[in-house]
């Protein structure tokens, strides 16, 4: 039996209060499965640990994360800290070593969640490219702080990077039995990057003839995510456009509270990387009063990722019955329940199932 070796970074401000709840959800699957082995290391690597050694984690932080077979990520951000710098010496760092070139993020209507959409059946994914495109930092700016001032900023686009995120999803469609992949570009007004998108998208499409590759301009896709949520099966994206779409996806599913994502290396060469869409919350930190469930569903995703497909269906079985029960509600959710009221109930639901 293999035991998965999991490196466990909370962060900062709600990333431990919902980090504890999901490592509690994988500790009772260990107790209840004797075929499921997990160990935990902790990293306090943080906007705390930032203010104490004038820098977000230690210098050989990656080889030791290398060991480990996921990472379960919880937030970061302080105000304390500039957001530069917990990014990219942080979040930046593992995602661009350890070749997280996919940024998975399921969206899926929840039976029980309060929201517009309660009757449509709402499930897909969003693959978004997470390593270049838009977010680059090739550019540069021509007579600063002057009237003509002006900024270029270069997307990066290249024809293997987008042929290997387009290979995944039409993998992963294949793989889950669906039938379309929908592909965001703005070939129309972006004609160099966005035309190279198409053209890798469309070559990968030929070698899956039985999956429909249907393009849509990231404006209409926009409007088709918000009045037909429910026809979508696979949404392939580059970084920017697969950004914007996430937030959007999210939003109509019941919002940040329950919208967990993985950033895979689909090689399995290095560790992925499972986190809540949702940041550290400021806010609410320190309260307990947030939602724990975005969380649980990425460590969901990391036993999916991990070939326990058995057990992700087990946590989100539980995640929905809680929903459906509306007795533990977290205040996002319209409720007063608190962080630990959630995990316990979820909790108790995965002792019932199993
Ligand atoms: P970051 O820059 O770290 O992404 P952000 O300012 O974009 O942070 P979040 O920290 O994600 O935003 O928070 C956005 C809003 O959503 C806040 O009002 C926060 O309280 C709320 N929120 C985020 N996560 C949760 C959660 N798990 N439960 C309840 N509310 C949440
Ligand atoms: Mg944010």
């Amino acid at each position: 039996m293999t035991t998965h070796k999991i490196a466990v970074i909370p962060g900062d401000g709600i990333g431990p209060e919902v980090v504890n709840e999901a490592v509690k959800v994988l500790e009772l699957l260990k107790k209840l499965d004797p075929s499921f082995e997990i160990e935990f290391e902790t990293f306090d690597w943080s906007s705390e640990y930032y203010l104490r050694h004038g820098k977000m984690m230690p210098e050989d932080a990656l080889d030791t994360l290398k060991k480990y077979d996921a990472i379960l990520f919880g937030a970061i951000g302080d105000k304390r800290v500039p957001d530069d710098v917990t990014i990219w010496e942080l979040i930046m760092p593992i995602r661009k070593n350890f070749k997280q070139y996919i940024n998975l993020r399921p969206v899926k209507l929840l039976k029980g969640v309060p929201c517009r959409y309660m009757d449509e059946n709402i499930d897909f994914v969003i693959v978004r490219e997470n390593a270049e495109g838009e977010y680059s930092n090739s550019g540069g700016r021509l007579y600063p702080g002057m009237e003509q001032e002006i900024a270029v900023q270069n997307t990066i686009i290249t024809r293997t990077g987008t042929k290997k995120v387009a290979r995944f999803a039409f993998e992963y469609a294949k793989r889950q039995g669906k039938r379309t992949v929908t592909s965001a570009t703005k070939s129309n007004a972006i004609i160099h990057s966005m035309k190279l998108w198409d053209e890798a998208v469309n070559e990968v499409g030929k070698d899956f003839p039985a999956i429909h590759l249907q393009s849509y301009y990231i404006d209409a896709l926009a409007a088709y995510f918000v009045l037909r949520p429910g026809d979508f099966e696979v949404v392939v994206a580059s970084n920017l456009f697969g950004d914007i779409l996430s937030d959007l996806g999210s939003a109509v599913v019941g919002g940040l509270g329950l919208s967990p994502s993985a950033n895979l290396n689909p090689e399995g060469d290095f560790p992925s990387m499972f986190e809540p869409v949702h940041g550290s919350a400021p806010d609410i930190a320190g309260k307990g009063i947030a939602n724990p469930i975005a969380q649980i569903w990425s460590a969901a995703l990391m036993l999916e990722h991990l070939g326990r497909e058995d057990l992700a269906a087990v946590i989100l079985d539980a995640i929905e019955q809680v929903l459906v029960q509306k007795e533990v509600r977290t205040p996002d959710l319209g409720g007063s329940s608190t962080t630990s009221e959630m995990g316990s109930s979820i909790r108790a639901a995965i002792q019932q199932l199993q």
